[in-house]
């Protein structure tokens, strides 16, 4: 009523200390005792060929257990983490920790790990990463950096150097969400991401509305038109996927596919055979 307010991260922030406040404790003071206690974890979702449904990989995806309050998800503790800087540490916690566990797989499958675009505006996070690969001996070639579309990812000397540095360690790099937040066609024409991930907001409408269907279709052509793959976020059914494949997308991810686990694992279900596609899910990806 007074006029415009554009959205900031720290405004989610402030929100987390808003919602703690009142019960008396503080998050960000919690999250701070999390770091290196043990009370943070990965979780790993399988990613799948859209084709036949061959695995190719997982997304780590991190979680905080508190030992008084439970389950705080990141979508709460990731954007009060980044106003105060905590992020830097926990990046730097969750690259090693996933790169580390990634060597452990029995096959050689990508390793996905989200990004806060408040690490690649620092200088630091190539050396970071570099050291990742080293601590582990993780090829760069496994490893996909996942950022999400965001006001913080301009255009600034600092982000541009930073992603061309990773793109030299031969790192690749996914714009996750995309579609969700503002200025995306901006980002794929100043930056060289190497796949598109459609926020799951529109996987999830698809069937229902015709509107979500269209901007599906534009978004896997937009990929087709740019060489670059799109994987699609949130299928959870197999309508969703019969369509995603019908329509050439590459890569599935969703609940129907697996959740994410502690552990990373091949997923049991085989939501292919449902598709007169032969079930094909297996750790090597040869069909099984
Ligand atoms: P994201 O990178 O887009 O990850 C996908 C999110 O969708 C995950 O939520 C996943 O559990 C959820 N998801 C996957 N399939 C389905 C489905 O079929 N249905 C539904 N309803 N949800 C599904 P999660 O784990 O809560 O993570 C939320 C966000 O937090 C992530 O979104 C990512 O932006 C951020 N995040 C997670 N881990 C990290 C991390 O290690 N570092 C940073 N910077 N951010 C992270
Ligand atoms: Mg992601
Ligand atoms: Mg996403
Ligand atoms: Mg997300």
């Amino acid at each position: 009523r007074h006029g415009c307010l554009r959205y900031d991260q720290t405004m989610t922030a402030a929100a987390g200390r808003d919602l703690a406040a009142p019960h008396g404790w503080a998050l960000e003071d919690d999250l701070r005792a999390a770091i290196g206690t043990g009370q943070l974890s990965l979780a790993y979702q399988p990613l799948v060929a859209a084709e036949d449904g061959a695995l190719r990989g997982f997304e780590a995806l991190i979680r905080w257990r508190h030992p008084r309050r439970g389950d705080i998800p990141p979508a709460v503790f990731i954007p009060i983490a980044e106003a105060n800087g905590m992020i830097h540490a926990i990046g730097e916690w969750v690259l090693h920790e996933a790169c580390a566990h990634a060597m452990r797989w029995q096959w050689n499958a990508q390793l996905a790990v989200n990004i806060s675009a408040v690490q690649l505006r620092t200088s630091g996070l190539p050396a970071i990463v570099a050291a990742a690969l080293a601590a582990s001996g993780l090829s760069a070639e496994r490893l996909e950096l996942e950022i999400t579309e965001t006001a913080l990812l301009d255009g600034s000397d600092q982000v541009v150097e930073a992603f061309t540095q990773l793109k030299a360690l031969g790192v690749r790099f996914a714009l996750d969400d995309f579609g969700a937040g503002w200025s995306s066609l901006d980002m794929l024409r100043r930056f060289p991401f190497d796949r598109i991930k459609i926020d799951r907001s529109f996987v999830m409408s698809m069937q229902s509305e015709t509107r979500s269907a269209a901007i599906v279709r534009t978004v896997l052509g937009l990929g087709q038109a740019l060489s670059l793959p799109v994987t699609a976020e949130g299928v959870e059914t197999v309508a969703q996927l019969t369509a995603l494949r019908q329509l050439g997308c590459d890569q599935l991810q969703g609940h129907l596919i697996g959740r994410p686990k502690s552990k990373a694992s091949a997923p049991s279900r085989q939501p292919w055979a449902a598709t007169g596609c032969p079930d094909t899910v297996t750790p090597s990806g040869r069909r099984g």
